[in-house]
């Protein structure tokens, strides 16, 4: 893939914020994107100025929701370079969903050869900001402009970036967690490994629902049985029995097989825990918060690195969770994990690729 760098019109430029990043609001004034055609592969590789397409009302993507993504940070390190963490995993994801959905998968050496250059280009727009990163957003999109219901025969697959503040607005603290029994996220056989819009939308109305209830976030349970533990929010879950056990819900197809997820079962073992994946019960789960045998919960994703939850409701019952503090394997998997992002400590597992900025 030869990409090609096009000018940026210099009186049209974004001035890079220094604070208030937000999440997810701010882009920087490049983006990658590339084209593809049944017959032809993928073409037109370009980095050029962040700028809005022109599609047809009858593009594929907007009525039958073929699209994918991926979610990854930048971090910016003491020395002033900056480190991806795991990008291969996400490149591999990325074609692994496109696959599930239908998708032309791209080539993942040139991918990922791509985001580097962009953050290259754009390594300004990485924060120095402590606990802030740059967000990166590979997306793939369906853009045939017919109605016909089949796999399309065009795609646009682009990239677009911008700075992110701390997760944890008010510091490193616990959540609440809604438990639905009545709506699912995925079921197996369906979508829900596949990072892809879809399940996103699905899960909205649920989660707007437990915020009128209190709640931050919504705990998933599988929906066939309506039994087992699958993700809370747009995160995996692990529990902590007896502050050694570190146990997360094994993958069975409806759980998106989180980077993070992957990280923190390493990191446990590595630190000298034990560490399972497993089935978990609701019901065992939630006699084992009120016995105290859990001593802690948290979620795990690139956004927040990892979120500890500090309650769960679950049909008009509350049960709190180590007294609603941060327990100490959250934390210490919290500094171990952004110590290696932001190259504070040693990467012993080899999971960083650094860039160098300009
Ligand atoms: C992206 C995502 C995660 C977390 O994956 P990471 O690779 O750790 O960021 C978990 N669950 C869902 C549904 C997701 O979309």
């Amino acid at each position: 893939m030869d990409i090609q760098i096009l000018p940026l019109d210099e009186t049209k430029l974004k001035p890079v914020p220094e604070h208030d990043f937000g999440f997810g609001n701010k882009f920087a004034n490049r983006m990658f994107s590339q084209k593809y055609t049944a017959g032809v592969g993928w073409h037109d590789a370009q980095i050029g100025p962040y700028a809005p397409f022109t599609l047809d009302p009858a593009t594929a993507v907007f009525h039958y929701a073929q699209e994918i993504f991926e979610g990854l940070k930048a971090y910016r390190r003491p020395d002033g370079n900056i480190n991806l963490f795991r990008p291969w995993e996400n490149m591999k994801r990325f074609n692994n969903s496109a696959r599930r959905m239908a998708m032309a998968p791209v080539d993942e050496e040139e991918h990922l050869a791509a985001i580097a250059k962009l953050v290259e280009l754009e390594s300004k727009w990485v924060p120095r900001v402590p606990g802030a990163a740059l967000y990166i957003r590979p997306t793939m999109i369906a853009t045939e402009a017919a109605l016909g219901v089949h796999a399309s025969t065009e795609y646009l697959h682009y990239v677009i970036i911008g700075p992110v503040g701390s997760y944890f607005k008010e510091g490193f603290n616990p959540v609440p967690v809604y438990i639905s029994d009545q709506y699912r996220r995925a079921v197996r056989g369906g979508v829900g490994s596949a990072k892809t819009g879809g399940n996103y939308a699905a899960s909205l109305f649920v989660g707007e629902d437990a915020k009128t209830k209190g709640y931050s976030q919504v705990l998933w349970l599988d929906a066939i049985e309506g039994r087992y533990i699958e993700e809370v929010g747009a995160m995996n879950i692990a529990f902590v029995y007896e502050g050694k056990h570190i146990v997360t819900p094994q993958l069975t197809g409806s759980i998106l097989p989180g980077v993070t997820r992957d990280s923190v079962l390493t990191l446990g073992r590595d630190l000298g825990y034990e560490v399972s994946e497993e089935q978990i019960d609701v019901n065992e789960m939630l006699a084992d918060v009120q016995s105290g045998r859990i001593t802690e919960v948290f979620g795990c994703g690139t956004a927040a690195v990892i979120a500890p939850v500090g309650k769960f409701g679950y049909k008009d019952e509350e049960y709190i969770i180590n007294n609603y503090e941060v327990g100490p394997v959250a934390k210490q998997l919290f500094d171990e994990l952004t110590g290696i992002q932001y190259g504070r400590i040693p990467d012993r597992f080899g999971w960083t690729m650094m860039i160098e900025a300009e």
